[in-house]
């Protein structure tokens, strides 16, 4: 037997192991699991080139709690390790692994991110176990060998009877940690880091239906029929899918495939994703993964990190912000890439290399994806619209290249429910809809009940009215208005249309300048001049004879607000401001104004008002109950 002192300055590392990664102590059984796993891998090449004259066979990886014991055993049919070898890569490789590990994140530890996700190994296993043992068979043909140490640098290594190839790490779980000796925890660990992991993982058994048996049915003298149970039988209870679908080729799976590792992926969620995008590159960078859009709500935050992150099967994290850019955090799904450096901060791993290339390419793929389904069934992509329209923009405003891509698949539904490309759009309204500076006006509704009697007045012109009602629309309108030549969006409560759209043939007022000034006057007496911003125009006499509207530039300001970015400081607190546009040509001003007495002046214009009110639904509380019972005694 070998004793040893293993050779490293820091005097003890295990009590700052297990200082670092407290909150991380669970990837222990990762770490060991991925070794497990390496280790047969390897043996599988050594094999396949005819270095090893073993039998690679089925192996599998096997979990295994002695609880009476406190112990929890990994074994594995890999490779295995001889005793010269567990000299050089426990005691050498590992210690100084995790030496080099703590010295270099020391400082950094703390930084929230990947860190402690990867990088300790096999050392791991004493954050939660006071002393270790291997017990490893190489493939080679030489003795078994023995290693035991206790979390000291001392270790002891003898030679030991094992006759099958493989190792098997034994951890004598220390107090405090008792949860790794249960069942469910385990398990849940399992699911959590291994559910894709390329060996098949044991952990337990577990009783299925016997499927040679075909269960009898016996008729009695009666002609009762009565079906024998299916018999049991007792299986290794394999916990992962050691080929999920993201590793296999796009060509070899159906849409149905896709459908079922959702299903695998989230077992909780019962909507079926909208469709699938397949990830597949080996340069510059390797990447594979099956991002899915889901059905999204407006809620914007409760859809976040559901992308999980994996490095060669192995589960690393479910928050891949930096990796994939922010917009598609929103998708589900798999991505799994060696290439993205785990043990560094969120802020360097954006400052790298790889993962800007990464965080493009999947940008790319995805507007493609996009680009294609749009081509191929545009009916059906129309119909996705409003469930994927929300990251569609997002992206358009977040990502340039995006931006540039999606003019080719973006839609602007209108309030009729025709959907029109960017270029579509123009081409179709380009005519009517340019006002006298030359300037293309988009007309565009936010609610289609809400601004009912506005669409309207547009439609009678012959205008066209978007749908636009997503939370974050009015950046992207900012967006397109600085980007395309000469347009504007107007929402069709931001002025009279004739305002909106301003052509050269100004209406002629049937009003004297004389009773313009007297009718401005008495209104700015009888309507409250804080909500309302009083605006005389000469339009024509069918259209209302008032009007409620909110100037574009402000209503949008403050919508961008509260949406987040954009906007101007301060204007989310600024209260509502209100134009009330008179229509001087039509007859009830005309009658306000030669009304003989004051009192009934007052009550015409107060109905009026409360009338346009109405129909912006700003008439609430006090206020309608006030005009409903004026109305009433009216019509008495
Ligand atoms: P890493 O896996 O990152 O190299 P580890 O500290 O986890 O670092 O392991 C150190 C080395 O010990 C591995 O590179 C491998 O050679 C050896 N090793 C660890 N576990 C096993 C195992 N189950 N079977 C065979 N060799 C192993």
């Amino acid at each position: 037997m070998t004793k040893g002192s293993i050779n490293v300055s820091v005097e003890n590392i295990f009590p700052l192991i297990k200082k670092f990664l407290y909150s991380d102590h669970e990837i222990f059984l990762r770490e060991l699991i991925s070794n497990a796993t390496d280790a047969t891998l390897k043996l599988k090449h050594l094999t396949s080139i005819g270095e090893s004259k073993i039998e690679y066979g089925a192996p599998k990886i096997e979990v295994k709690i002695d609880k009476d014991g406190k112990k929890l055993h990994i074994i594995d049919q890999g490779i295995g390790m001889t005793a010269e070898e567990v000299e050089k890569y426990i005691n050498e490789v590992a210690f100084s692994g995790a030496e080099e590990f703590l010295n270099k994140y020391e400082d950094s530890a703390k930084d929230a991110g990947i860190i402690g996700h990867f990088g300790l190994g096999f050392y791991s296993a004493f954050m939660v176990a006071d002393k270790v043992e291997i017990i490893t068979k190489s493939h080679t043909d030489t003795p078994a060998a023995h290693w035991t140490c206790d979390g000291s640098p001392e270790f002891t290594l003898e030679e030991v009877d094992k006759t099958e190839r493989g190792t098997e790490i034994i951890l004598h779980i220390s107090e405090g940690e008792e949860e790794f000796l249960e069942d469910s925890r385990i398990r849940e660990l399992l699911t959590k880091y291994n559910k894709f992991m390329p060996i098949p993982i044991k952990f337990g058994t577990k009783e299925i239906n016997d499927p040679e048996h075909e269960p009898q049915t016996i008729t009695d003298e009666d002609g009762k029929e009565t079906t024998e149970p299916h018999r049991q039988i007792t299986v290794d209870d394999i916990i992962n899918n050691p080929n999920p679908a993201w590793t296999k080729q796009p060509s070899d799976l159906e849409d149905d495939d896709y459908k079922n590792f959702y299903r695998e992926l989230y077992p909780m969620q019962f909507e079926e994703p909208l469709f699938n995008i397949h990830l597949n590159v080996d340069y510059p960078f390797n990447l594979t993964g099956i991002l899915y859009f889901p059905k999204m709500t407006s809620d914007l935050n409760i859809q976040k990190d559901r992308i999980q992150l994996y490095q060669n099967q192995v589960f690393v994290t479910d928050n891949v912000e930096g990796i994939v850019p922010e917009f598609l955090t929103m998708l589900r799904g798999v991505i799994d890439s060696p290439d993205i450096p785990l043990n560094v901060s969120r802020s360097y791993l954006q400052a790298d290399g790889n993962v800007k290339k990464i965080s493009s390419y999947i940008t790319r793929k995805v507007a493609d994806k996009l680009k294609s389904l749009f081509n191929t069934n545009r009916e059906d992509f129309e119909k996705k619209w409003d469930d994927i329209k929300i990251v569609i923009e997002y992206g358009m405003l977040s990502e340039e290249k995006f931006f540039e891509k999606a003019d080719a698949f973006a839609l602007y539904p209108t309030v009729d429910g025709k959907f029109y490309t960017f270029e579509e759009l123009t081409n179709a309204i380009k005519a009517k809809q340019t006002d006298k500076d030359d300037k293309m006006v988009i007309l565009y509704a936010a609610n289609k009940d809400e601004q009912h009697s506005y669409i309207q007045a547009a439609k009678e012109k012959d205008y066209e009215v978007l749908l636009l009602d997503s939370p974050i629309v009015s950046h992207l309108m900012q967006k397109l208005e600085t980007t395309k030549e000469n347009i504007s969006f107007a929402r069709v409560d931001a002025d009279h249309i004739d305002n909106l759209i301003k052509k050269d043939d100004t209406a002629i007022s049937k009003l004297s300048d004389e009773e313009k000034t007297k009718l401005d006057e008495l209104l700015k007496e009888v309507v409250p001049s804080e909500k309302f911003m009083v605006q005389l125009e000469a339009m024509d006499s069918s259209a209302s004879p008032f009007m409620i509207t909110q100037p574009e530039f402000m209503r949008r300001m403050k919508e961008m607000q509260q949406t987040g970015g954009g906007g101007m400081f301060g204007m989310g607190n600024m209260p509502e401001m209100y134009n009330l546009v008179v229509n001087t040509n039509h007859e009830l001003v005309n009658e306000i104004l030669n009304t003989k007495t004051r009192k009934k002046q007052e009550r015409l214009i107060n109905q009026s008002l409360d009338l346009a009110r109405l129909s912006q639904g700003l008439l609430k509380g006090e206020e309608l109950t006030n005009f409903i019972k004026r109305s009433y005694d009216m019509i008495k």
